[in-house]
């Protein structure tokens, strides 16, 4: 594939089916050139005003009329991304359509409550502030929640009044590109969203580096982010909104099991979903001394308990990883924290159900050193450590101890041991007796090395997708 990496005119990319090997279809690879056409055409988009000189509430409409059709294609664009990305098919018709339309109907209705201000001057001026979209906006997509992930960009880029680019990634374009004919069918004027298929290194390299376009907000590891950081500053310091990997903890103080079976299935969702494939994954539990045997044993339980096989029957919870070099990957840390010295309580051997599909099982391993690959990674697999403390002081400690600052979760009754630990834990999103990241109305973005620039969700993502202009004017 080396030659095929220059973006040629006419190569395309396959798309394949995680679970099976087999080739689903192919699909353009849009090259530097192709990209600098489709910024060249979203500005002059913008230009016209075709869709940025609409009144916030006319953008709205379409937007609302959007969500309305992915209601319709709901089961459709399950099944895309179920197939593409090898997600299991109940995952995607509860969590990522549900959460994508959400996402669009939310930032539609948003799209007229993003007011400016008056600064409090003197009686002989006036400082309007404004907010005023970018211009020619691009996004990048990760493969693990493709139309979600498109969603929460699409959403409040589009209601801002910006023409958005938008690169899915390789693995999985077909949501993407279904949301775009979607988006065509609500009346979304020609040319305002532009879906730009195609690798990472050209076509994602190619938005980064663009000189057209004003901002770029990104999904994915933290090792592309700061490629893409490094071109945007080489180039024309657009700005850059990163969301990025994580090596989440899950902390379970002494009273934790007072919410007995509740626990054991957040902690479940909270490791295994989208396969551990997720960047709020709680990949770490740290569980108090007292407790962690009988945690251990309910948790490894409860992970033999999962469902693997086929993405396409509603029963599986776990599918196929996105490749084989992932399943490599997080087995070989997997073994590595064996030999020297770990416990594998369940899994840790590859799965093999179908020749094709790389399947990993839920794997639960204690006393891994904590230099081990295994605590210190983001293994982006089904694989919990477990590590055990007695003191809040050490508890936090070993949350903090990682680069990474996503997400994290706390179990305890007790509210003040909650907030003393909320306060301590350096994370975006600190859930408590619960494993969640909030809802559509809670900002989204990662402390450290997990996140760099604006959040998503709520209506601080406007300010990702938009620039403050101050209008000063003498009064006589
Ligand atoms: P990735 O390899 O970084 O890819 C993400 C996107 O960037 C893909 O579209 C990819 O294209 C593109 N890309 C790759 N190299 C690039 C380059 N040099 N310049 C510009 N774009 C480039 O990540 P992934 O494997 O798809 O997704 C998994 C990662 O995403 C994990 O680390 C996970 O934690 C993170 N994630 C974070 C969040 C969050 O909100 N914080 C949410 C979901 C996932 P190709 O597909 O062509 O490689
Ligand atoms: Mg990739």
């Amino acid at each position: 594939m080396s030659g095929a990496r220059t973006g040629r005119a006419g190569e395309t990319l396959p798309v394949v089916n995680p679970a099976t090997g087999e080739l689903i279809t192919t699909v353009p690879a849009v090259g530097a050139d192709g990209v600098a056409v489709a910024a060249e055409r979203a500005l002059r988009i913008f230009e016209t005003g075709i869709w940025s000189g609409r009144s916030p509430r006319e953008r709205a409409a379409v937007l609302l009329r959007l969500a309305e059709l992915m209601e319709r294609d709901a089961e459709i664009l399950a099944r895309l991304d179920s197939e593409d990305a090898g997600k299991p098919i109940t995952e995607c018709r509860t969590g990522d359509v549900p959460g994508a339309i959400e996402s669009i109907r939310w930032f539609a209705e948003a799209a007229d409550k993003v007011f400016g201000r008056i600064a409090p001057t003197g009686g002989e001026s006036l400082g309007l502030v404004s907010r005023e979209p970018v211009g020619v906006a691009a996004a990048i997509l990760p493969w693990n929640y493709p139309l979600a992930m498109a969603a929460w960009k699409v959403g409040p880029a589009l209601a801002a009044g910006n023409s958005l680019l938008l690169k899915p990634a390789e693995a999985t374009p077909r949501s993407t590109f279904h949301l775009a004919v979607l988006a065509a069918e609500a009346g979304l004027p020609d040319g305002v969203l532009t879906v730009l298929p195609g690798h990472g290194s050209v076509t994602g390299q190619a938005l980064a580096r663009d000189p057209l376009v004003r901002a770029l907000s990104f999904t994915g590891s933290t090792a592309t982010g700061r490629r893409i950081l490094a071109a945007t500053a080489e180039t024309n310091f657009k700005r850059v909104s990163l969301e990025m990997g994580g090596k989440s903890p899950q902390v379970l103080l002494p009273d934790a099991l007072d919410y007995g079976d509740e626990l054991i299935e957040n902690m479940i969702e909270a490791a295994f979903l989208t396969m551990g494939q997720n960047c709020t994954a709680g990949s770490r539990v740290l569980v108090h001394r007292d407790i962690a045997d009988e945690v251990v044993d309910r948790f490894t339980r409860a992970a033999e308990a999962l469902v693997i096989g086929d993405p396409a029957q509603p029963e599986t919870r776990i599918g196929p990883l996105i490749d084989h070099t992932a399943r490599n990957r997080v087995a070989s840390a997997v073994e590595s924290a064996r030999s020297a010295g770990a416990r594998i309580h369940t899994g840790g051997l590859p799965a093999d159900l179908h020749p094709q599909g790389a399947y990993y099982p839920p794997t639960v391993v204690t006393a891994a050193p904590a230099d081990s690959a295994a605590v210190t990674r983001e293994l982006f697999g089904p694989v919990v450590t477990v590590q055990t403390f007695t003191t809040e002081h050490e508890a936090i400690r070993l949350a903090n101890a990682t680069e990474y600052g996503l997400a994290a979760s706390v179990w305890t009754r007790d509210l003040d041991t909650a907030l003393r630990m909320a306060r301590g834990i350096e994370a975006g999103v600190v859930s408590v007796n619960a494993y969640s990241e909030g809802d559509i109305t809670t900002p989204f973005g990662g402390w450290k090395q997990s996140g760099f620039g604006g959040a998503e969700k709520s209506t601080d993502a406007f300010q990702q997708w938009t620039r403050e202009k101050t209008v000063w004017i003498r009064t006589r």
